[in-house]
């Protein structure tokens, strides 16, 4: 019931967004300097109005807050028009009043947890980003929703443009993962990761070098000694090109050591990794801690890599003091 409820949700905001990318997109700067567009606040109001309505009242730890648009009705009036895709009957209070109730920042026990857009300069670009729904409960997710409207289910496409079909990614009670077209009901089971590692070592890192120190991970890849290669993808999206073994880590290696990560940016993402047997951990080799909200205190960077080379990543990641 959460599950599919939190699906249908996802699928709505990735029909949203995919609106939006296809006219001009309207964005505004956002107090951190990052890029915040019309179909980051729709998407988030389009989850949270069809969460409220199958599941109450839940608490929501989501980017988003509707201040920005109070004070410029102009852009909420787009927001409101972006809304409408999925949400005729939407007006301007309804969708204010869906954004705010998003905008939880602490939570007593469990809690839901939602980047409308993770990777809103890969939206822009028209590359990819992700709507990213998660349940936490006690310190890790129960459920994860990972939509990547822009990510090819044929792991042979091109990952630098616009996608007509895009991936779903859901975590089922059973802990399978299964993976949908943004449209349609048609679906595989996303296979668990093989026992050893195959071929060259594929690592999949952030686009932006703001956040992550893209030298160190190019450091340790020589440090390595192994053949490998980057693959270079915003948002979450690379939590699922490792769960569908199109790379063999993702890796995070902050610039600010005194910054934790945001628990949007990665519940969904690690969800979906994690029970398709990766190991998800911070680079210190302990388990992502979400019972904090919205920050990962009790961590540090993030290593998601395949079973099989999980270790020898953490050791290279120590011995070169990449672990903070
Ligand atoms: P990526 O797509 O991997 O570049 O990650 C994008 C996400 O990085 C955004 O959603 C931001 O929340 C997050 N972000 C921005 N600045 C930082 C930072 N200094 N450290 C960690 N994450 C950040
Ligand atoms: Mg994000």
């Amino acid at each position: 019931m959460e599950t599919s409820a939190a699906l249908a949700a996802v699928r709505d905001a990735c029909r949203v967004c995919r609106a939006v990318s296809a006219g001009a997109i309207e964005s505004v700067t956002k107090s951190d300097d990052s890029p915040v567009t019309v179909a980051d606040f729709a998407s988030q109001a389009v989850i949270v109005a069809r969460l409220r309505a199958a599941l109450g009242e839940p608490v929501i730890v989501g980017e988003e807050s509707a201040e920005t648009l109070r004070a410029d009705p102009r852009l909420a009036d787009a927001v409101v028009a972006a809304a409408r895709v999925v949400w005729p009957e939407a007006d301007r209070d309804a969708v204010l009043a869906s954004i705010d109730a998003g905008a939880a920042r602490t939570s007593e026990g469990a809690y839901w947890t939602l980047d409308p857009i993770d990777g809103t300069k890969g939206f822009l670009r028209r590359e990819q980003y992700a709507v990213c729904l998660s349940r936490i409960e006690g310190s890790a997710p129960t459920i994860g929703v990972l939509g990547c409207p822009n990510l090819p289910r044929d792991h042979q496409g091109p990952l630098d443009a616009a996608d007509p079909g895009g991936s779903i990614y859901v975590v089922q009670q059973d802990g399978e993962v299964l993976e949908y077209g943004v449209d349609g009901h048609d679906h595989t089971v996303v296979p668990r990761a093989t026992a050893t590692l195959e071929g060259e070592l594929v690592v999949t890192i952030s686009v932006e070098s703001g956040h992550t120190r893209l030298d160190h991970v190019e450091q340790l890849l020589r440090h390595l000694g192994r053949p490998s290669r980057t693959i270079r993808c915003d948002s979450q999206a690379k939590y699922a090109l490792v769960a569908r073994g199109q790379a063999h880590a993702y890796l995070r290696v902050p610039t600010d050591p005194g910054r934790f990560e945001l628990v949007w940016d990665h519940a969904s993402g690690a969800a979906i990794a994690t029970r398709t047997g990766m190991r998800v951990t911070d680079l210190r080799g302990q388990p992502l801690d979400f019972s904090s909200p919205p920050r990962l205190t009790k961590n540090y960077g993030i290593l998601c890599a395949h079973p099989a080379i999980h270790g020898e990543l953490l050791a290279a990641i120590t011995a070169l003091g990449y672990a903070g």
